[in-house]
């Protein structure tokens, strides 16, 4: 392992400097020259690609965002734009590819691998926390922190108008940092896809809980449809009267400073991917029980992690009652 790249795919993620500080430094310190691709795929395909040393990776652990920059790239999706990726890596002898991204960024590189490219190794990096086989994905604490400094202001003028607030929050197809910020945030219902529940019975519980209090939070999943949030909050107010604002966080959540736990996260996860390099193999980084390990890409099939502990909205419902 001689020569290797680094990029950033798909959505960014509060973490991705420190995990490209860590693994650059940590690759330097094996001998290997470390080049970055800037915008993500873009970067192989228009051959963009800068040389990174230990000072270009200074003063960025505590950056939101992606120095590399990053980028979705549908024209990789074509095996002919690998094709010609490939032929790029082997014209300059890039030994390695360490891919910082969500599953889609890791089905483009898998494909690229099975293809005949060299070995790739994947960084989990999301703030939808939704990666099969890994607990944790690099973003996920800063986001859900971000989300609930928001609900807490907004709590102070839903106490000081008596007003109802829907909160939508991000995490695409999955319910993780609805849940956590649901429950963080005193949320009197937190609605995920994994728990969907009737317009109609959502509507009668409401009725009869909703309407005694003078103000309310209600956490809503974006569920792969954002802004669905006003829809849900007019059909509401048509069935029950009960007057819902909505406010919903959106890009926010994917920006800022990275907490403690994205940063050191990133950095054992990006320092792990350079030791799983420099071994040849091709695997996603992963957090297992508070481990640090190497795991096989998800298939296509089961990429996306979905929320499955039904038995804390149960709690939370509890913690609300008044
Ligand atoms: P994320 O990696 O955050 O899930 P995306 O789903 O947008 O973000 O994927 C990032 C990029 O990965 C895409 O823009 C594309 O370049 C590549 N990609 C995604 N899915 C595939 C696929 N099925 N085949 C090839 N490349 C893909």
């Amino acid at each position: 392992m001689k020569k290797i790249i680094i990029l950033s795919s798909g959505g960014d993620a509060p973490g991705m400097n420190a995990a490209i500080r860590a693994s650059v430094r940590s690759a330097l310190h094996n001998n290997i020259d470390v080049f970055g691709a800037i915008n993500g795929f873009y970067g192989l395909i228009r051959e963009e690609i800068i040389p990174l040393s230990n000072r270009d990776v200074g003063n960025i652990i505590q950056r939101g965002g992606t120095i590399l920059k990053t980028g979705r790239c549908p024209e990789f999706r074509e095996k002919s734009t690998r094709d010609q990726v490939r032929a790029f890596l082997k014209k300059h002898a890039i030994d390695g590819l360490l891919i910082l991204g969500g599953d889609g960024s890791f089905r483009g590189a898998t494909l690229l691998q099975h293809e005949g490219g060299p070995p790739i190794v994947g960084v989990p990096c999301t703030i939808d926390n939704d990666i099969t086989g890994s607990d944790y994905t690099i973003g996920f604490d800063t986001a859900r922190n971000t989300a609930l400094d928001a609900i807490d202001k907004i709590r102070d003028t839903a106490f000081s108008l008596d007003r109802h607030f829907m909160i939508e929050v991000m995490g695409r197809s999955s319910g993780f940092l609805a849940v956590d910020v649901g429950i963080a945030g005193g949320a009197e219902y937190i609605l995920t896809p994994e728990f969907p529940i009737k317009i109609e019975a959502l509507c009668e519980k409401l009725k009869n809980k909703t309407s005694a209090k003078q103000g309310s939070i209600m956490v809503v999943a974006e569920a792969d449809q954002p802004a669905h949030s006003i829809e849900l909050a007019k059909q509401i107010k048509q069935k029950t009267g009960i007057d819902y604002r909505v406010c919903i966080l959106g890009h926010i959540q994917r920006g800022g400073s990275p907490t403690v736990q994205d940063r050191v996260m990133a950095s054992l996860m990006g320092a792990k991917a350079i030791e799983i390099l420099l071994q040849k193999q091709s695997k996603m980084i992963a957090e297992k029980a508070g481990e640090i390990i190497a795991v096989d890409f998800p298939t296509p099939e089961n990429a996306t992690r979905y929320f499955n502990k039904a038995e804390l909205l149960k709690i939370n419902a509890v913690l609300c009652e008044v």
